[in-house]
């Protein structure tokens, strides 16, 4: 049980986020919910997870892709036993033509965001020898498909921080881990059926069955329940020699 925790999960008001953030606050961890957004539906959704879980769960607007606002999020939280650096955007185009402002906010958000967060949460988990950083990376940390150079650049990034932050903390209580993902159906992948759809001139489902999930051998889709369950895991006791390293969920995509 996580109980008496308190995780920071970024960039958790959809998607995996939102399934890690529930996962936490079930084994009983107190948990802020973060995205740039400040809306009432925002506030609301803390208030539903606090009502479903009877954990205490919060929201805090801050923007991922500025250093500086990375780092008040986990001073706002009041620091954090656990932190789940998940924030992360997509966009798909050859190199040559890719914006430069895509490529600077894919790195900020995807990558540096992590930097940051954690060296403002660190100081306070090492004070309490006890502290767990999951990242969440992707199979596009391990492999490569091409169109991606900036989330497959930023995803091989955290990876690498992941390892490096391991040894940093190796033997203090804390450990930093990453989680990388196969396909999960959330927002990020849903926008990018419909140019998946153009690129290829195919239907909804032959790009679901025949891009997508040919690359994930189990045919099936991972679910954001799944990715919080492997991040309550990785704060558990059994987990405590897991370091450094990263966990793929992925039905096997990086197998082939
Ligand atoms: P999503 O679009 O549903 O969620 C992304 C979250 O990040 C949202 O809550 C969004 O509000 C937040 N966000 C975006 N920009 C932000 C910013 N500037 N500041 C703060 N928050 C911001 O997508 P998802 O699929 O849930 O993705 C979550 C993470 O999982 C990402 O890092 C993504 O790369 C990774 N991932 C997803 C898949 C997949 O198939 N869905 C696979 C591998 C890895």
């Amino acid at each position: 049980t996580l109980s008496g925790k308190k995780a920071v999960v970024t960039g958790s008001n959809s998607g995996i986020g939102l399934g890690v953030a529930e996962e936490l606050a079930k084994a009983g961890a107190n948990v802020v919910l973060n995205s740039f957004t400040n809306d009432d539906s925002d506030h609301a959704l803390a208030a539903d997870l606090s009502a479903k879980y009877g954990s205490n769960v919060t929201y805090i607007q801050a923007d991922m892709s500025d250093g500086d606002q990375c780092r008040a999020l986990i001073e706002k939280a009041g620091g954090c036993d656990i932190l789940v650096n998940n924030a992360g955007i997509q966009f798909v185009s050859p190199v040559e033509d890719f914006p430069t402002e895509r490529w600077d906010s894919i790195i900020a958000i995807n990558l540096s965001s992590a930097f940051h967060t954690t060296a403002a949460a660190l100081p306070g988990m090492r004070e309490k020898g006890w502290g767990r950083i999951v990242n969440i990376a992707s199979a596009h940390g391990l492999t490569a498909s091409p169109y991606k150079s900036a989330y497959v650049a930023a995803k091989h990034g955290i990876i690498g921080l992941t390892k490096t932050i391991g040894l940093e903390t190796a033997g203090e209580g804390v450990t930093c881990n990453a989680i990388c993902p196969g396909y999960v159906l959330t927002p990020i992948v849903e926008k990018q059926i419909p140019d998946q759809m153009e690129v290829h001139g195919m239907s909804r489902e032959d790009v679901i069955a025949k891009v997508m999930l040919q690359r994930q051998p189990s045919g099936e889709f991972a679910t954001t329940e799944q990715m919080g369950g492997t991040a309550v895991f990785l704060c558990s006791d059994a987990a405590a020699q897991i370091t450094g390293t990263s966990i793929s969920v992925d039905g096997g995509w990086t197998a082939l």
